[in-house]
């Protein structure tokens, strides 16, 4: 082995959305606050991203152009500009091509998405290899829109010099989105045809490709955003296809469970709430109920336990269960109130039910950070019955706010909700096992009646719930040792937990 070195680890964070620059998922919060905290935990760490045309206007003017380059893409060769913009500490770095990247509305959905998140992931490869202050030890690549960056540095830039040593982590945010496109991308779009490693490594089915395929066979080490996720993965009912897969390199994959920023989300000094409370206190928690129940036209009662979701409307988030549970919970004095946008048949339902259910169901069909505040703070319980959830912030947050998650027993949900256990007292929330209406409308039901009988009881769990640790700081030293699994030569430059 090469001669061990101490100094800070340089990793190359590449990620397709992050707060506070664009955000359609848990992703970008992650990529928005992971960074921060691995530079704090000794990591130096600068993060890759496409330049969309609709980050605010108050970043974009800030942005100092670094280099540009073409990016050969097949047949063609594409443009590409590097803009830096220095944000909270962590060095943003950001791929600008206007015909990719400048568009109306939302950062995906596109018909030549492949080309799009193609291009994203060799133009960080060609970065790295013209860019010095982009040379790094790992590439930390996210999800399916990032998977192609292992390939391409594999099969075309490992003679490269500052490249040679690179290694790549990639994280599965969520395998359900995974990039999957005909073979024609391979001669047209990735310049891969005639290198047959990757093409047998690339195809899924008879004619299509998948990106996430690639990164999953290519990566050094593979991790997802929670241990029991991490388990779920190599199971065909959780693996989306790719269970095989996890399982041959169930080596090399890790369950690292997310945390949340816990600046951003702080009921003692969160700007979008009313009022603001900490653990030692609680009692202005009422008044943000009462706020939130009036904003949404619900009955302003405080014994009307208030039941929030917060999150995409898509059949991962277990709405099914919810749809079918509904009557029951509006006749037992349960007040529900949705914030969410996603498939139409479901913002369909929610909106049916907000107009039948009176001052008792709430649904805001909209996407807004500050009312997601809002919410959190005003709750009693967030009820998220996920079909599937590698992660999942929605309960950690509510947790910070004391408001008591009830959840499936699935992925992070499962790693980072403790149940209440009426024997010991022990427990930040409420579970169930199994996808099944009736079991998640019991479990909330009885976490009703604790909170309709047994205040004293509410009280502990919200108190156990908020000094639950959700910071980045644990995760962060998490990655890092990952990091330097792959490169043994370096010394850590910070103890671990210090
Ligand atoms: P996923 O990544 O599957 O969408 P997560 O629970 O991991 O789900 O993260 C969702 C994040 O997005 C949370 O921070 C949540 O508060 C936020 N969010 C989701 N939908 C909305 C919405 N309609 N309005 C505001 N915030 C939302």
């Amino acid at each position: 082995m090469a001669d061990r070195v101490r100094r800070k680890i340089r990793v190359l964070f590449a990620a397709s959305e992050a707060v506070p620059f664009v955000k359609t998922g848990g992703l970008a919060d992650v990529a928005g606050s992971l960074p921060r905290a691995l530079k704090h935990a000794g990591a130096k760490v600068a993060v890759i991203m496409p330049k969309y045309g609709n980050i605010p206007w108050e970043y974009q003017e800030k942005m100092e152009h670094i280099s540009d380059f073409y990016v050969p893409l097949a047949w063609r060769n594409v443009y590409c500009g590097i803009e830096k913009l220095t944000f909270n500490g962590v060095d943003f770095y950001f791929v600008d091509n206007e015909a990719y990247f400048k568009r109306d509305g939302s950062i995906y959905g596109y018909f030549d998405d492949g080309e799009r998140y193609a291009f994203f992931s060799k133009a960080i490869c060609e970065a790295i290899s013209r860019v010095p202050e982009l040379a790094c030890d790992v590439v930390h690549c996210n999800d399916w829109q990032t998977a192609l960056v292992p390939v391409f540095l594999r099969e075309f830039y490992r003679e490269i010099p500052v490249c040679q040593n690179v290694k790549v982590m990639f994280t599965v945010h969520n395998v359900k989105f995974q990039g999957q496109y005909s073979d024609k991308v391979l001669s047209d779009v990735l310049g891969l045809e005639n290198i047959p490693a990757a093409v047998d490594q690339l195809y899924c089915d008879r004619d299509s490709i998948n990106y996430m395929k690639g990164a999953l066979c290519y990566s050094d080490i593979i991790t997802t955003v929670s241990p029991t996720y991490a388990g779920e993965l190599q199971m065909p009912f959780y693996g989306e296809g790719m269970d095989p897969i996890f399982r041959r390199r169930a080596d090399a994959l890790v369950g690292i469970l997310n945390g949340i920023d816990t600046i951003d989300w702080n009921p003692k000094t969160d700007k979008f709430i009313a009022a603001n409370y900490d653990v030692k206190d609680l009692a202005d928690k009422a008044e943000n109920k009462r706020l939130l129940q009036e904003e949404f036209g619900l009955a302003q009662d405080p014994d009307r336990p208030l039941v929030v979701m917060i999150g995409r409307l898509t059949n991962q988030k277990g709405l099914g269960l919810v749809r079918y549970a509904m009557g029951q919970l509006m006749e037992r004095g349960v007040q529900v109130a949705i914030l969410g946008t996603g498939d139409a048949d479901q913002e369909e339902a929610f909106r049916y039910f907000d107009s039948v259910y009176g001052d008792k169901m709430a649904a805001r069909i909209a996407f807004d950070n500050a009312l997601s505040h809002r919410m959190y703070a005003g709750g009693d319980l967030l009820l998220m019955p996920s079909e599937f959830e590698p992660c999942g912030l929605s309960q950690m947050i509510a947790m910070r706010y004391g408001t008591l998650p009830v959840v499936r027993e699935t992925g992070g949900l499962k790693d980072s909700v403790a149940p209440y256990n009426q024997y010991t007292g022990e427990g930040t929330g409420f579970s169930f096992a199994n996808m099944n209406a009736d079991e998640m409308a019991n479990c909330l039901l009885n976490a009703c009646e604790i909170f309709w009988t047994d205040k004293e009881t509410w009280a502990k769990l919200q108190k156990q719930a908020m000094a639950a640790d959700f910071s980045w700081k644990r995760a962060a030293n998490d990655y890092l040792d990952c990091y330097h699994r792959l490169h043994p030569e370096i010394i850590r430059y910070n103890k671990r937990r210090d």
